[in-house]
């Protein structure tokens, strides 16, 4: 035995906006037995999975397209107009669990647009709450992941800087810096989710009372991606998971202090369940 003590961050597991699609969602499997989804309720496989096997079923929008007169739930990453119209024309119940933070950034970007302010989001392409904030433009927007993806001297003299909810903040401002420098004049809007930036600060912490951390996250979540770099640089003995099974015994030695943490959509029972394995090396 390697005698680990092994503690869970208590400030990790979901955001708000993550517990509140996924009761939605029980709520409605309780009565109903089954409900469709649009999209993985949450970036976490493993929950997917324990969803599926009360009935959640997931689809894309090519299945919305031939979908008729059945409840359909919106996670919390919200959606364009268009999901709405289609709902309307297939009479499609939405059980609409767009996170009120998303839904109010969707609101300011839609002002803008309607004042015809040139509108530039920091996020990443094709990701789901994209998708949503662009629907909001007719598509008119310019999203970016990266600063190079834009070229800086034929940018408008003045332009309106969003978010992406779950992009690092440090970068976000970084990207403002380099807009003034270049003489933009930059309407900033920080839309970054505090679940997640604020999250940063506690994590740094964390990390740095133990000798290893094992962060648990779907390889599909963007605030897990960039969290995880957060604790990588406080502490570079951080392990990347998503299953217990990912887990191996030669991470660790003799009385090493072992802290698990993990992104706004990692269940807790899952960090226990990392836990409980670790403790048997
Ligand atoms: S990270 Fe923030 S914006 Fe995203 S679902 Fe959670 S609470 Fe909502």
């Amino acid at each position: 035995m390697k005698l680990l003590q092994v503690d869970i961050d208590t400030q990790s597991g979901f955001c708000f906006g993550v517990v509140y699609a996924i009761e939605m969602a029980e709520e409605i499997l309780d009565e109903q037995g089954y409900l469709y989804c649009l999209g993985d309720i949450v970036h976490n496989d493993e929950e997917v999975k324990r969803l599926a096997q009360k009935g959640l079923k997931i689809i894309d929008h090519g299945d919305l397209y031939g979908l008729r007169d059945e409840k359909v739930l919106i996670r919390a990453h919200g959606e364009p107009p268009s999901t709405y119209k289609l709902a309307i024309q297939n009479n499609l119940t939405l059980i609409d669990a767009s996170c009120p933070v998303v839904l109010k950034l969707q609101n300011r970007i839609k002002n803008s647009f309607d004042k015809q302010e040139p509108i530039y989001i920091y996020g990443k392409h094709g990701h789901a709450e994209v998708i949503g904030l662009l629907g909001q433009t007719d598509n008119k927007a310019v999203v970016f992941q990266d600063i190079n993806e834009l070229d800086l001297p034929s940018l408008p003299k003045n332009l309106t800087l969003y978010s992406q909810t779950t992009k690092s903040t440090g970068k976000f401002y970084e990207i403002h810096q380099t807009l003034r420098d270049n003489g933009i004049e930059v309407n900033v809007n920080d839309t970054i989710c505090r679940q997640v930036s604020n999250r940063d600060k506690e994590l740094r912490e964390f990390v740095s009372r133990y000798d290893k951390v094992i962060f648990v996250s779907g390889t599909k979540s963007s605030n897990g991606k960039v969290l995880y770099q957060v604790c990588k640089e406080r502490n570079d003995q951080t392990y990347f998971v998503s299953s217990p099974s990912e887990i191996q015994s030669d991470w660790f030695t003799l009385g090493d202090r072992v802290g698990i943490c993990g992104a706004t959509s990692t269940p807790m029972w899952l960090m226990e369940e990392v836990k409980e394995r670790i403790l048997t090396f």
